[in-house]
């Protein structure tokens, strides 16, 4: 069971699966959700996580074309997961609300074209210019 929650503790979540893929974001979109860096992502098959408590959803249309739905907590702002309308049976969980961030071990980092030149990206880890093959 891997669980997590907001800051203010009124948003929880629980996955009785195994994270599918663990990646980094670059793009521009995640910049301004992570405060200037990559989001860090965990990949969780929908059909085994659940979430108490309410979310606000910022809706867009992504670099990859996909109609994202990004959910945060509307009492204090922290981006919890988004979703994509293309992907229902895919939850991406920011990795700063998880009970246990250490449990975090990056696949790749993806959109790597929009990282600013500052942005230190791991030579050993696997890099996508852009949208990388699904995760499931
Ligand atoms: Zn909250
Ligand atoms: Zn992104």
């Amino acid at each position: 069971m891997i669980e997590g929650g907001c800051l203010c503790g009124s948003v929880r979540y629980k996955s009785e699966a195994k994270p599918l893929v663990m990646r980094a974001c670059w793009c521009r979109l995640c910049q301004f959700i992570a405060a200037g860096s990559a989001t860090i992502n965990l990949a969780f098959p929908s059909d085994t996580f659940t979430t108490t408590g309410d979310l606000r959803d910022y809706p867009s249309t992504a670099d990859s074309g996909h109609k994202m739905h990004r959910r945060f907590c509307p009492t204090c702002g922290v981006h919890m997961y988004s979703e994509a309308e293309e992907r229902p049976h895919l939850i991406i969980v920011r990795a700063g609300t998880l009970d246990k961030p250490e449990i975090v071990d990056l696949d790749a980092h993806i959109w790597t074209k929009e990282a600013p030149a500052w942005a230190h990206l791991d030579p050993d880890i696997c890099q996508f210019e852009g949208q990388p093959p699904p995760a499931a």
